[in-house]
Formats: structure tokens, C-alpha cells, sequence
């Protein structure tokens, strides 16, 4: 998979997505993630992005012209039009489902505005879907970029050491995940539950799942609602 960030602050996005799991699988060449610097794509002699929004108001918008050009680039370089993503707090909420998703895709193109945002027209003419990362505002689209590149990233083959690493952690399956402990057995007075130990699988299969259960129920009554709705579908 190949995600193209476009942005006016590319060493924000490099800074987080060049570290850890994520820095690693870029490496190796797992996945491709490249940052682009939206005033490369100007023709404005001072390097202007933005101006006033007609109608008056607070603030800048971010222009169409440059970002519609370091689209364009993309496009060249990819020679395939990708799936456009407008990081944005109007958008809907992003999820694991969501993540998922996307992580199927083989070209994504995050487009991360700023100050009160972009030119409705580029939205209109490049942009396929419009994601927020929750119900607040930030002063700019990199860290919801590197956060959705982060998640999308971790569904794709080859970046985490198997698919078993993600699919008993929370939201992947509707749950959220039971407590994990390591080392050493007793901290503090305080001792590892005994079924953990016993090296029964299916015994600590069914205890995991039982925790899984009673946190959601007790901390995300919504999901445990919804995920009992779907298994009672399934036993019918
Ligand atoms: N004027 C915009 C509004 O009221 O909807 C907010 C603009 S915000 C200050 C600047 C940029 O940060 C947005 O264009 C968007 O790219 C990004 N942003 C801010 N909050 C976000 C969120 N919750 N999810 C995704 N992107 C967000």
C-alpha cells in the first residue's frame, strides 16, 4: 500500500510516521508513506497557500489551486487516481472499521488543512471521503493524518509480525480487549490471576473472553449492546 500525505507541515507527519512499528515497515518496505509539502505546488511568488475567505470572517483558507497541483503530482507519479481522504473535524468519526477498509486500498492520499481549513471547490473535486478523528477541533490535519496513517498502516500485511497481533485487541472484533499482565508474577502484593499461569489455552481463551465482556458491558455499553445484538443474530 502506498499513502501520500499532502500538507503544510510534512516534518510533523515524518516526525511520528518515521518511528517504531510504522518507521520500521516503511524500512522494509512494507508499506510507502510519502509526505508532501503543499507550497512546493504554488505559483505565487511568495510562496502564498492562502488568503482571506470571501464573505469575511476570521482567519485563512487554504487555497485550491496548490493543492489541487500536488494532487496532480501524485496522480503522475502513482499514474492512478488514489482514494482522497479530507482530514477534517465535519467528517465522520474514524474507526477500526474504517481502518480496515482503507488498509485494502492499494493508494490513499491524505489531504491535511489548516487554519480554518481548505476551498470547498478542492473538496469538491478531489476529495472521495471526509474524516474526522473526533468530535474536537486541532489546529491542523497532521496529527488526524498520522493518526489514520498509523492505523491503516498496522492492518496491512507485513507490518505487524501477524494479524493475530491485532485481532484479539480492542475494536477489531467488537470487544474491547482483556487486561494483560507480564512479568514478574506478584508486584507490589499484587499477583498475576492464577488462570494465566496454568498454560491451559482453552481455559485462558475463555477467561479472556469473559474480561473482554465485562469491560466493554462496564466501560462501552454501546458496543457490548451492539456486539450481543450481532451474536444473538448469529445463534438464531
Ligand atoms: N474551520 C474548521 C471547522 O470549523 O470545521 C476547522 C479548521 S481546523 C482549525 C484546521 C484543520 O485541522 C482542518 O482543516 C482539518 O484538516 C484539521 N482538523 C482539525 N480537527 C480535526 C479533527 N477532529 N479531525 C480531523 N481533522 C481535523
Amino acid at each position: 500500500m502506498r499513502i501520500d500525505i499532502a500538507t503544510l507541515f510534512p516534518e510533523m507527519c515524518e516526525a511520528v510516521l518515521s518511528e517504531s512499528i510504522v518507521g520500521r515497515a516503511r524500512k522494509k518496505g512494507a508499506i510507502e508513506v510519502y509526505c508532501h509539502q503543499i507550497r512546493d505546488y504554488t505559483c505565487d511568488k511568495h510562496r502564498r497557500v492562502d488568503d482571506i475567505p470571501y464573505g469575511g470572517g476570521m482567519g485563512m483558507v487554504m487555497q485550491a489551486e496548490p493543492i489541487y497541483n500536488c494532487y496532480k503530482a501524485v496522480c503522475e507519479q502513482t499514474g492512478i487516481k488514489p482514494h482522497t481522504i479530507y482530514m477534517t473535524p465535519k467528517g465522520s468519526v474514524f474507526n477500526q472499521k474504517k481502518a480496515i477498509e482503507l488498509s485494502k486500498m492499494n493508494n490513499l492520499l491524505v489531504l491535511c488543512g489548516h487554519y480554518e481549513g481548505v476551498d470547498q471547490r478542492i473538496i469538491d473535486k478531489i476529495v472521495d471521503e471526509e474524516i474526522s478523528i473526533g468530535d474536537y477541533v486541532l489546529t491542523g490535519g497532521e496529527l488526524p493524518a498520522a493518526v489514520l496513517t498509523d492505523a491503516v498502516a498496522r492492518m496491512c500485511s507485513g507490518v505487524l509480525s501477524s494479524a493475530e497481533c491485532y485481532e484479539d485487541e480492542s475494536h477489531f472484533s467488537g470487544l474491547l480487549e482483556y487486561p494483560q499482565y507480564t512479568r514478574p508474577e506478584i508486584w507490589e502484593g499484587e499477583a498475576v490471576p492464577p488462570v494465566l499461569l496454568s498454560g491451559h489455552h482453552k481455559n485462558i481463551a475463555d477467561w479472556r473472553l469473559e474480561q473482554s465482556l465485562k469491560i466493554t458491558s462496564e466501560k462501552r455499553p454501546d458496543m457490548y449492546e451492539k456486539f450481543e445484538k450481532e451474536r444473538n443474530k448469529h445463534k438464531k
